[in-house]
């Protein structure tokens, strides 16, 4: 069985104390590979070689941090295949949604930051004769990228090109559920020529590795995305050391659609917002508010069209939902569904494992499931079930339907379905949420700002933003008065 690694000043290793933690493949319910279990003496080793490397790296010119970026973004590309695989064998997501989605949005992400870096400007304010101030952007040092399970590696590239296109040398995290891709990247970052130190990977548990990585002294910003209460922690634990902190956290996301929608677009892509990943994505639009008018419609048709989605083996081609990320999610999901029946809420559709014959029959599946007749205020409505679970709620006027919109702890991502450009303009003003998409869902634009309100995040990735997350601005006023 094959033992992953870290990485280590450059090098592959083994952990220190030699413990591993087994690693599943959830669409068969297989251990396949072992990972390893870090601690703190892996994490020690990472930091020295970090800051070692810190002070070549921050100093090597742009144009050159860039071309080796760009360098990885290339072989990312090259390797689309067997990282497309081994995505789908780690996480259980359609092999399709891989090779469309994931990895080359993952070498998206290195080309991005590397084309950004070249181009990121810092301001000057001038004052007439008396003085001009200027303002600097350094890398911060050595920071930590600790990422989720649900797009793997897609997020794990989303966090480190920025923070190394500026400068800063990386100890990264992935999920102990999703290790793979990132030890296959940090084996593409070797080959590219990164040097030794500039970018670590540890791999282990959140509790264990994160926790140690995030208490760190050395280490003096955090990018973290994964749930509220694990960023809450890391915020406990960084917040008194004064680290930068950025937080991207889980959403309750809400698909606004007025009768007035351009109706077959709507319903394909609402369909889509619900379920694509098995509905594990933070944007994933998992309460479906629909003015009266067109609820029953759209409530019978989307039901029809869930019936219609194959869950099956990920790596068949025809397969639209493959198995949730492991046995426990699956136990979660289950049991929100269970939640949502005490509730008083009717399952239209789904509402229960899948049994996948064959090579599949140990993996977790669960069926797409749609619920009517829950009340906003109820658990099912309130918290993140994030599996392929929706519920549908109707309102009467757009009043109701931004109260009901706004009515989670909750501000990630919402999207509206209206052909009047106004009242769309006017509903994404009133929306509590860091994203809103008018007439589409997931359409990316790299360079916007991206990130929650309210309960699911503390400032922004994306664009400028990462970079600007990514470096300490050190305003320097000179005095020109004689
Ligand atoms: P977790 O919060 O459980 O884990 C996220 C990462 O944090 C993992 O690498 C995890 O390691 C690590 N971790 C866990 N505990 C600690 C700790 N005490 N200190 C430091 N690190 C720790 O989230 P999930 O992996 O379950 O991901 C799902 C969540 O991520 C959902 O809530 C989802 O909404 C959110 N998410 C948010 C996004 C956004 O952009 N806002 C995008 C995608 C997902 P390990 O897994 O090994 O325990």
């Amino acid at each position: 069985m094959e033992h992953l690694q870290n990485c280590v000043d450059g090098r592959l290793v083994a952990p220190v104390a030699g413990r591993y933690i087994e690693n599943f493949d959830p669409s068969t319910g297989r251990c396949y590979s072992m990972v390893p279990d870090s601690d703190e003496s892996d994490l020690e080793r990472a930091i020295a070689a970090a800051e070692a490397a810190f002070p070549p790296w921050s100093a090597t010119p742009v144009e050159e941090r860039a071309r080796l970026l760009d360098d990885i973004a290339i072989r990312i590309e090259a390797k689309l295949d067997e990282l497309a695989r081994a995505e789908t064998v780690d996480n259980g997501k359609p092999l399709s949604l891989a090779r469309a989605v994931d990895i080359p949005r993952a070498s998206s992400n290195f080309r991005f930051f590397a084309h950004a870096s070249t181009q990121f400007a810092s301001e000057s304010h001038n004052m007439g004769a008396r003085a001009i101030n200027y303002t600097l952007r350094d890398p911060v040092g050595v920071v930590a990228c600790i990422s989720p399970w649900n797009l793997p590696l897609y997020l794990f590239s989303w966090k480190i090109a920025p923070a190394l296109a500026v400068g800063n040398c990386v100890v990264a995290k992935p999920s102990e559920v999703t290790p793979m891709t990132a030890y296959l990247l940090a084996k593409i970052g070797i080959d590219a020529g990164l040097p030794p130190g500039v970018l670590n990977v540890l791999q282990g548990r959140g509790p264990k590795i994160g926790a140690a990585l995030t208490a760190h002294p050395k280490v003096k910003a955090i990018s973290f995305t994964g749930g509220t209460r694990t960023g809450a922690e890391i915020a406990r634990i960084a917040a008194p050391q004064f680290k930068k902190l950025s937080l991207e956290m889980g959403g309750k996301n809400p698909t606004v659609v007025f009768a007035d929608c351009d109706y077959p677009r709507a319903l394909d892509t609402v369909l889509r917002s619900a379920f694509t990943n098995q509905g594990q994505i933070c944007l994933s639009g998992s309460r479906i508010l629909i003015e009266r008018p067109l609820y029953q419609r759209l409530r019978d048709d989307l039901v029809n069209r869930t019936k219609t989605l194959k869950v099956g083996d990920p790596l068949d081609d025809d397969t639209q939902q493959g198995a949730v990320v492991s046995a426990n999610h699956r136990d979660k999901i289950l049991s929100y569904i269970q939640i949502a029946r005490e509730e008083g809420g009717t399952i239209l559709t789904g509402g229960d494992s899948v049994l996948v014959p064959g090579r599949c029959k140990d993996g977790y599946f669960v069926e797409p499931t749609v619920i009517e007749g829950l009340a906003q205020t109820c658990r099912t409505n309130q918290e993140e079930i994030f599996g392929p679970v929706v519920t549908l709620q109707a309102f009467d006027s757009e009043d109701q339907a931004l109260e009901l919109a706004n009515a989670t702890d909750y501000g990630l991502a919402a999207s509206i379905w209206s052909q009047d450009v106004r009242r769309c303009h006017r509903v994404a003003q009133r929306l509590e949420s860091g994203v809103v998409w008018i007439n589409t869902w997931l359409l990316r634009d790299l360079r916007t700002p991206f990130g929650g309100m309210k309960n699911s995040g503390v400032g922004r990735e994306g664009g400028l933003e990462a970079l600007r997350f990514f470096t300490e601005p050190k305003n320097v006023c000179i005095d020109l008065a004689d």
